[in-house]
């Protein structure tokens, strides 16, 4: 099977599950347009539809493509408009626009070599008080790899650019050194399943090359490696190694090395003694600049006071912040008018209301439960106890931040008065800007309650 005959077959199979209109809304349009060790790139034709199948489909559609194709591992999604796919699907370029080849380009070019996508670089990273640290760490190590800041550690929460940051700094690299010194990234599934395979099938010493034969290594959310023996196993040797040769390398994760608790002891104090530095929440600033070097990217615009609008309401994530602007830009689009404040917010709040209705107080109070490794039933009984009273103060912060519940409702669920809903409230919206673990723990019951 080509290309096409496969991802006709996957469509074939995924209509069967859809709405017709859910179908030609979404997917019709779409193309598998390229692979590339297990990963399968799939053309939709806007920023629109490429977010909404990518959060929706996503699963799905791997699912069935696996069927048809066993070493489909991953499906990584793209923009690219119909006359940039059509030829290049015949294999001729020369029908393309140059700016539409350009950006399929950066879209599709992920270096077979490096494994890097270009479209990170550091022009294009806006730097705030929230990041400046980080940056300034990628700034040095560009200079100097591999002696100052080694290893290199970031950690912050979902959406804040560890990835976009650790890519620019290979991107930046490959590009000052002329290929002297060489970059390698890749996110930890990755490495774990390469390591499996190489197991599997007895080739270690292909996995040993192909990492440990690298100046620089970059390792993506670290936190999934933890608990993987062999995995982590396998990545203590690289990462001595390399250490032990001066090669620089670089860890992302979501937590801070202590707060990932399957992490074996002698790894954890490895990264300690290097440089780790978070990223957290931008400011407000600092996501108008974020809104304004995108659209200039896109060549698109917007007027100032929706562009403050969606600076005022898109907080804590920089993707859903792109998410939504892309929403907006997209019915800018079709609407052919220039969108006004209340239409973006009217927009915003649909969205807002999505991701909101997705979570509910059930979940809340189970993953705060399980981050504290206590019962429900003790966030919900009068118990006074310390372990108990920080955790239950918690789950009403997030009734509140991320249901955007009452005060008597959430005392309602809590069995609780709603003055002590309102208490919790303010002391834990207090703590988190004063005290960086609390913070730290409340971005990780976010992401566990996300994840589901
Ligand atoms: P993380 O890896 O922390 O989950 P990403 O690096 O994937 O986050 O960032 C999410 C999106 O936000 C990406 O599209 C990225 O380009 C963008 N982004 C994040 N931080 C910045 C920044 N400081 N400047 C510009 N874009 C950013
Ligand atoms: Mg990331």
């Amino acid at each position: 099977m080509n290309l096409e005959e496969l991802w006709q077959s996957t469509l074939a199979e995924m209509e069967v599950q859809l709405s017709r209109a859910n179908f030609s809304t979404w997917l019709k349009n779409s193309h598998l347009v390229n692979k590339q060790d297990g990963t399968f790139f799939i053309a939709l034709p806007n920023n629109f539809a490429k977010e909404w199948v990518e959060n929706k489909y996503n699963k799905n559609l791997l699912g069935i493509l696996r069927n048809f194709d066993a070493s489909a591992r991953k499906l990584e999604f793209v923009v690219a408009s119909q006359n940039v796919i059509a030829p290049l699907r015949k294999e001729s370029s020369s029908t393309q626009s140059p700016q539409a080849e350009n950006q399929m380009r950066l879209e599709l070019k992920i270096d077979p070599e490096t494994n890097l996508n270009p479209r990170y670089t550091l022009s294009s990273f806006v730097v705030g008080p929230s990041n400046e640290l980080a940056f300034a760490a990628a700034s040095a190590i560009i200079n100097d790899v591999g002696s100052k800041y080694n290893p290199f550690f970031i950690y912050g929460g979902v959406g804040l650019g560890k990835t976009h940051l650790i890519q620019a700094i290979g991107n930046e690299v490959k590009a000052k050194y002329q290929g002297k010194i060489r970059p390698k990234y890749v996110p930890s599934e990755r490495f774990t399943s390469d390591v499996v395979w190489a197991i599997r099938n007895k080739r270690m010493e292909d996995i040993k090359k192909k990492y440990r034969d690298v100046d620089l290594l970059i390792i993506d959310d670290i936190q999934f490696i933890g608990g993987k023996e062999k995995t982590e196993e396998e990545f203590f040797h690289t990462f001595n190694t390399l250490y032990e040769n001066n090669k620089q390398i670089i860890i992302s994760s979501d937590r801070p090395p202590q707060s990932i608790p399957t992490l074996e002891e002698r790894l954890r104090s490895r990264f300690e003694g290097g440089l780790i530095t978070d990223v957290s929440y931008p400011e407000y600033e600092m996501r108008v600049a974020i809104i304004k070097t995108k659209l200039q990217e896109l060549n698109q615009s917007l007027p100032a006071n929706v562009i403050d609008v969606i600076a005022k309401r898109m907080k804590k994530n920089i993707r859903e912040l792109e998410g939504t602007l892309n929403k907006i830009l997209f019915y800018q689009e079709r609407k052919q008018t220039q969108i006004t404040e209340s239409v973006a917010e009217d927009i915003i709040e649909k969205s807002s209301q999505n991701l909101s209705r997705r979570v509910t107080d059930a979940q809340v109070l189970k993953a705060v439960a399980e981050f504290f490794n206590i019962n429900t039933a003790d966030l919900l009984s009068h118990n006074r106890r310390k372990e108990v009273v920080e955790p239950r103060q918690i789950v009403m912060f997030l009734l509140r931040d991320m249901l955007e519940l009452s005060y008597p409702s959430i005392g309602e669920k809590m069995g609780k008065d709603h003055t002590t809903a309102i208490h919790a409230y303010e002391k834990i919206s207090r703590d988190v800007n004063k005290y960086a673990a609390l913070n730290q723990k409340i971005l990780m019951i976010r992401d566990m309650i996300y994840k589901g």
